[in-house]
């Protein structure tokens, strides 16, 4: 089914694509057709297809980072992409689709901001770590000039669809679509959480036949907001009292904001270092979108930002430093870490899942990361918080429940069975790949 041929060449990268799109289909109602260009059975490359007459429409078209990142499946002429929020999983492949096609792309003021800081850091590592990748600058700025905002509650019009946004709790900005076409009526939720954060506000779930649903945490549990704060502080006190450093590695997009609000009870030097200083700059511009523009700002006034390597030398000696990458990835956590590796009492707390194959993973799991090629053994502290941003299993189940469908589609999750049995005792639930048909 799918087939990527890579060309590089000395000047330029061209990548020829020739993908077939996924045979997989729904029919709803009379006319409204559905089908998925990637996503459906792992957390990456989500792309879902709507079609009714001559209309196309694609919510979310994302990658699956990697180095390089894998893609979704082609699609074809797409009238509009709706982005329901700005992680490369979602948004990856847009500026793709803009350069094909010339496709309208729809979202929120933060969605839409933030994507772009992505795809602009997506192309400078692609260069840094020299493998292609299938847009180029002219194509973000293609993106850019065919941004539309939709903001929470709006509905767009295309062709005979009517898309009405709703907020999807999981990052600032981050949007449901329900998707009617006259008779038909399908809400899409992207990743979603239920449980409010000190940036988002929990999503309710929206009374719908069809529910197209999120699937990460099928059959894992998360522990309580509150407990993974208290436990989080208690940490950052316990290594501060002992005489050493706090290092926090965390996502540039939401978990750096709701981490440095989190902080802002202790009042020691703090330094804040990576991309999520801008991403905090688009939220408090577009505050709409967060709880409390008041708390965050307050929170990033007591940081102080690395803007120069002098200062990153700084930090790298302060008690507590927040930077990028959440996975050890990349970013300049990794100097923070190669300055501390041999010193026991500092600590590295993890803020986020740490997905197989990455520096977190194997630090976690063996002690060690690798720096600039190099495999080191890391003497510091390790200890992991479940700051998620998705519902887990449980609250994926109430909110699939109060949405009272008639059927569910699990998308975007390696483990989606568990949940379907869950689900299976109110709704029909069907579990997609990319090669089967369903007519309904
Ligand atoms: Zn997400």
């Amino acid at each position: 089914m799918l087939f990527i041929k890579v060309t590089f060449d000395q000047d330029s990268y061209q990548l020829h694509k020739l993908l077939l799109v996924s045979q997989h289909s729904f029919v709803i109602g009379e006319c409204m057709k559905m089908s998925f260009a990637g996503g459906v059975d792992h957390v990456g490359s989500l792309g879902m297809i709507m079609e009714s007459g001559d209309t196309r429409l694609l919510f979310d078209y994302g990658l699956t980072p990697g180095k390089p990142p894998t893609y979704p499946m082609k699609v074809p002429h797409t009238d509009a992409l709706f982005l329901t929020h700005s992680h490369l999983d979602h948004i990856g492949m847009a500026p793709w689709l803009c350069g094909e096609y010339g496709t309208t792309i729809w979202g929120t003021e933060a969605t839409l901001e933030v994507a772009v800081v992505l795809l602009q850091d997506s192309l400078k590592i692609s260069r840094l770590e020299s493998y292609p990748i299938p847009f180029d600058v002219s194509d973000v700025r293609r993106f850019t000039e065919e941004s539309t905002i939709i903001k929470y509650g709006d509905r767009a019009f295309v062709g005979p669809f009517t898309v009405k946004t709703m907020d999807a709790g999981h990052i600032p900005g981050s949007t449901m679509y329900r998707v009617d076409d006259g008779g038909n009526d399908v809400v899409f939720t992207g990743d979603i959480n239920t449980v409010d954060t000190r940036l988002t506000t929990k999503a309710s779930p929206p009374k719908c036949h069809t529910l197209v649903m999120e699937s990460t945490y099928s059959g894992r549990p998360h522990p309580s907001r509150k407990q993974v704060e208290k436990a989080f502080l208690e940490k950052v006190k316990e290594v501060l009292e002992r005489g050493g450093n706090v290092i926090v590695p965390a996502f540039a997009v939401g978990r750096t904001q709701e981490i440095v609000q989190i902080l802002d009870g202790i009042k020691i030097e703090k330094w804040l270092d990576g991309m999520g200083r801008r991403v905090a700059q688009i939220y408090l511009r577009h505050n709409e979108f967060i709880r409390s523009a008041g708390s965050l700002k307050k929170a990033l006034d007591q940081f102080t930002f690395v803007k120069t390597p002098y200062q990153r030398a700084k930090a790298a000696e302060a008690p507590i430093v927040v930077t990028t990458s959440g996975m050890l990835d990349g970013g300049p956590v990794l100097q923070y870490i190669r300055r501390h590796k041999d010193n026991p009492k500092t600590a590295i707390l993890l803020t986020g899942y740490q997905v197989d194959d990455t520096n977190g993973r194997m630090l976690m799991d063996s002690g060690s990361i690798e720096i600039d090629g190099e495999i080191e053994k890391v003497k510091c502290e390790v200890c992991h918080f479940d700051f998620s941003a998705h519902a887990g299993h449980d609250e994926l189940l109430k909110f699939a429940e109060g949405a009272k469908p008639d059927e569910v589609i699990l998308v975007h999750g390696d483990n989606r069975e568990m949940l379907a049995n869950d689900i299976e005792s109110f709704a029909k639930v069907h579990l997609p790949t990319l090669d089967s048909t369903f007519n309904y």
